[in-house]
């Protein structure tokens, strides 16, 4: 095990400490900034050690390595929020009104696929930070979009340089209308919701 010792010499903590205990034969080693030496007698080397974990202090050096087989990470972690389960998703909840959804309608078979091409535009210079240097920036040169959302089968394809919004507002519609064409499959769901 290996120790440092704070400035005043009234503290030892240990920052290395092996995995395998050793009992008796443990090895104990002073580091300081420049070398380290051998500790012949651990009880003398302070009368206060540290933990290295969770920075509880003791005042006998057997006490420590009792506490330090049981200190662990998970000890000194708070989870004020409570550890993450995966909570219900909408068709457990579904479920517990007595609505099951079929496996075929829990996956939507719509999907877009879209391809950006641009150019590197020189930036002007002298608005960087003095350690930073920006040469070029990315400019949209050209996209084109296509998906099996009927009314949107065919390619779209155009070139606008710098018109990156029309990107967003073509998957808007195509996802507007994806969603008209899913809610189809689901109005037995919605009329059963209402009588709930
Ligand atoms: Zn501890």
């Amino acid at each position: 095990m290996v120790y440092i010792q704070n400035d005043e010499n009234e503290l030892a903590t240990i920052i290395y400490h092996s995995d395998r205990l050793y009992g008796k034969d443990t090895m104990h080693v002073h580091a300081d900034k420049h070398h380290v030496s051998l500790i012949k007698n651990i009880t003398a080397y302070n009368k206060s050690f540290a933990c290295d974990i969770c920075h509880k202090l003791f005042d006998h050096h057997s006490h420590l390595i009792r506490h330090r087989k049981t200190c662990s990470d998970k000890m000194r972690l708070v989870y004020p929020g409570g550890f993450y389960t995966s909570g219900d998703s909408v068709f457990d909840e579904l479920k517990h009104v007595g609505i099951v959804i079929p496996e075929h309608l829990r996956y939507s078979k719509f999907f877009v696929t879209f391809d950006f091409e641009s150019v590197l535009s020189p930036t002007p210079r002298g608005q960087e930070p003095h350690d930073l240097t920006y040469t070029n920036r990315h400019i949209l040169a050209s996209f084109a979009i296509c998906s099996n959302v009927p009314g949107h089968t065919g390619a779209l394809c155009e070139i606008e340089r710098e018109q990156s919004t029309l990107v967003v507002e073509h998957l808007h519609a195509i996802r507007e209308t994806a969603i008209r064409e899913n809610l189809v499959n689901f109005e037995w769901v919605f009329d059963h919701l209402e009588q709930v």
